[in-house]
Parts: structure tokens; C-alpha cells; sequence
């Protein structure tokens, strides 16, 4: 995020990318002023406010994420460790 970029800026980007609607539940915002930016990996993990890692959501599932996974990445994460865990030994 460039530093001249105001949020509002950086939430109508995101929704001409993804489109006016909340990441998670699809509700889509008639206008961007009920919308909230989430950082899809949170930021306490990943400290990177570009547009890339902001999603559009609206703000009872930005509050009921908080700083959890996104389940797509929990699931990619815990099949690295489980198959570094169980594959043999070269
Ligand atoms: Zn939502």
C-alpha cells in the first residue's frame, strides 16, 4: 500500500477485484462504506498490509475471524508438517 492510498482507496481496489461482497459470508455492500478491510493471513502472522493480502468483509465476520487461519491455508499448512512428520527418511 502506497503510502498517498487511503483506505477507501485500498477498499475500492479490492472490490474491483473481487467484487463488492464480504470474502467470507458473499454479502455483497451497496456501497463500500459498510465494508471492512481484512488481511486475509493475519497481520500478527504476516505483517503486510498490500492490497494482495487484504480481502473485502463485513464487519461480524471480520470480528468472528480475528487473527484465526484462513481454513484453506490451515489445511495447506498442516499437510506440510504432517508430511514432513511421516515421509521416510531419504
Ligand atoms: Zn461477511
Amino acid at each position: 500500500m502506497r503510502r498517498t492510498e487511503t483506505r477507501r482507496q485500498v477498499r475500492e481496489y479490492v472490490a474491483e477485484r473481487d467484487g463488492a461482497r464480504c470474502h467470507y459470508c458473499r454479502t455483497p455492500f451497496p456501497d463500500l462504506s459498510g465494508a471492512t478491510l481484512d488481511h486475509y493471513i493475519p497481520y500478527s502472522l504476516w505483517p503486510m498490509s498490500k492490497p494482495r493480502n487484504l480481502v473485502l468483509a463485513c464487519d461480524p465476520c471480520n470480528n468472528a475471524k480475528a487473527d484465526a487461519l484462513p481454513l484453506a491455508l490451515a489445511w495447506l499448512l498442516l499437510r506440510t508438517v504432517d508430511q514432513a512428520l511421516y515421509a521416510p527418511a531419504a
